[in-house]
């Protein structure tokens, strides 16, 4: 769970909180191989207030992952390594007429991050730096593909930092097999009948 303090932790830190009480068939994780099975009564609470301050490095990585790409997650990957903690935040994107409801994005953004510990899905609709505070985060992550991207990314990235100049902008380039890759190619190639496998999860 995320939750505050209330001043009382050490800048940053996690916290495991024991749980007094619980029955053996409560909420624990049950732990132990072949040997006498042990409860792990303990919940994790990162103090929320704090985080930022102590060193908890958060990003978060929007986009209309319209539907999300073996690119977008060739940067979300990356952005793991640097971050404590990435939170992929799927936009609405009304304006962008998605092919994929809000929920399906989503849906299918967990399913293609399980395997990685550290990141979230999430969904926002407001504006982007006003989420990104209000998750305390300390940056964004876009991806660059090419030049074409750059000037697009660029403004919105100045933009964004006259919004809001404690949050930083990070671009991160993809493998280079995936430069030529967007969500919109992978959409016309499928209902054209094509073979979308290499591209997407
Ligand atoms: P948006 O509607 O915000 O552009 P997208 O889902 O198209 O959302 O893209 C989200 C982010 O991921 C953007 O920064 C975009 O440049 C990046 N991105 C998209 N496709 C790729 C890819 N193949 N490789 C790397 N980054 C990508």
């Amino acid at each position: 769970g995320r939750s505050v303090c209330g001043g009382s932790c050490a800048p940053g830190f996690l916290r495991l909180i024991p749980l007094a009480g619980l029955s053996p068939r409560g909420g624990g994780r049950v732990a132990g191989g072949a040997g006498p099975r042990r409860k792990l009564d303990f919940r994790l609470v990162i103090c929320g207030a704090h985080a930022r301050v102590g060193g908890m490095r958060t990003a978060i990585y929007p986009g209309s992952f319209d539907p999300v790409t073996n690119g977008h997650l060739d940067v979300l990957q990356r952005a793991t390594k640097l971050f404590d903690q990435v939170i992929v935040a799927v936009a609405r994107s009304e304006s962008k007429r998605p092919l994929f409801s809000l929920e399906e994005r989503v849906r299918m953004v967990v399913r293609a991050t399980q395997h990685l510990p550290n990141v979230e899905v999430d969904s926002f609709e407001s504006l982007l730096l006003t989420y990104a505070e209000r998750r305390s985060a300390q940056a964004v992550v876009r991806g660059l593909r090419a030049v074409s991207d750059f000037e697009f990314e660029f403004q919105l990235a100045l933009m964004n930092r006259k919004l809001n100049d404690r949050i930083e902008t990070i671009f991160m380039m993809p493998k280079d097999t995936y430069t030529f890759l967007s969500s919109r190619l992978v959409k016309e190639i499928a209902q054209l009948g094509g073979d979308v496998s290499a591209f997407v999860p």
